[in-house]
């Protein structure tokens, strides 16, 4: 069957600390459209592929495919401006600014405006639309010129993920999006993070295997720095070692 193209890959990924293997041979595709949970328990790996993956960390082994380009040796910047960017990268959201305020600052910053006080009209009426845009998109259009201190929790969540598609990026990452959230506003991000996903591939670590069985696609477990299961939510349930070591069942 015809899967999505494949914008992220990871081939034989490792990476020692000192002596200590903390992931090992980890293969890993991402692809356009789609929602991949990374998921396992505590110490299990996740942080450190992330890290890998944006290029904060260099990998011991294994190599790193964006969009067809090998990123295994390149620098974190230059692989957030080819479109791999994670969520708390540029997740600065200004408290004391409305919405669409931190949309502008957002949307300046890659285009390396944000020191300038003066802009072409031309410049900030494109800016001005985007921001719109992006408001519509994550709805918070009735949060518009709410300061982002006021807003929920979960609002506030929205609107860091909202900053973070201002670099139009071609893969999200997210960091358990869900942390510290409620109910109602883990459904509403997860919304949110689904409708995100239709043009963008997304990568999200996630702790509540509730919003992994809701909205993901695509599933890869880790177990001491190894893949231990993937597929999708019902297969990767089902697997007998991910069930004692994941589970616990
Ligand atoms: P997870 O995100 O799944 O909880 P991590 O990627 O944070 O797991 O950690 C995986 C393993 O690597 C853990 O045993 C952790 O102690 C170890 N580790 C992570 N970062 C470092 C580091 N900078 N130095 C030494 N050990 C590390």
């Amino acid at each position: 069957q015809d899967q999505p193209r494949v914008v992220l890959s990871a081939r034989g990924l490792g990476r020692d600390f000192g002596g200590f293997t903390a992931v090992n041979d980890v293969d890993l595709d991402v692809r356009h459209g789609l929602i991949h949970a990374l998921i396992g328990p505590n110490g299990a790996g996740k942080t450190t592929v992330f890290n890998l993956l944006t290029k904060f960390l260099q990998p011991t082994r294994g190599t790193i495919t964006l969009l067809g380009t090998d990123i295994t040796r390149m620098r974190p910047d230059r692989v957030a401006r080819m479109g791999l960017v994670r969520s708390f990268q540029i997740s600065a959201v200004f408290p004391h600014l409305t919405v669409l305020e931190n949309l502008r600052v957002a949307l300046q910053r890659p285009a390396g405006l944000a020191v300038q006080f003066w802009l072409p009209l031309s410049t900030l009426n494109r800016l001005n639309a985007r921001a719109e845009a992006l408001i519509d998109d994550l709805g918070l259009t009735a949060f518009r010129d709410t300061r982002a201190a006021d807003l929920s929790y979960g609002r506030k969540r929205v609107l860091e993920i909202a900053t973070t598609l201002a670099l139009d990026p071609e893969v999200l990452l997210l960091d358990e999006p869900m942390a510290g959230m409620g109910g109602e506003d883990v459904q509403m991000v997860a919304d949110i993070i689904r409708n995100v996903a239709r043009d963008r591939a997304v990568l999200m670590v996630e702790h509540n295997l509730a919003v992994v069985e809701d909205i993901c696609d695509e599933v890869t477990v880790l177990q001491r720095g190894k893949i231990i299961a993937h597929g999708d939510y019902a297969t990767v349930s089902e697997n007998p070692q991910v069930r004692t070591a994941y589970m616990g069942t």
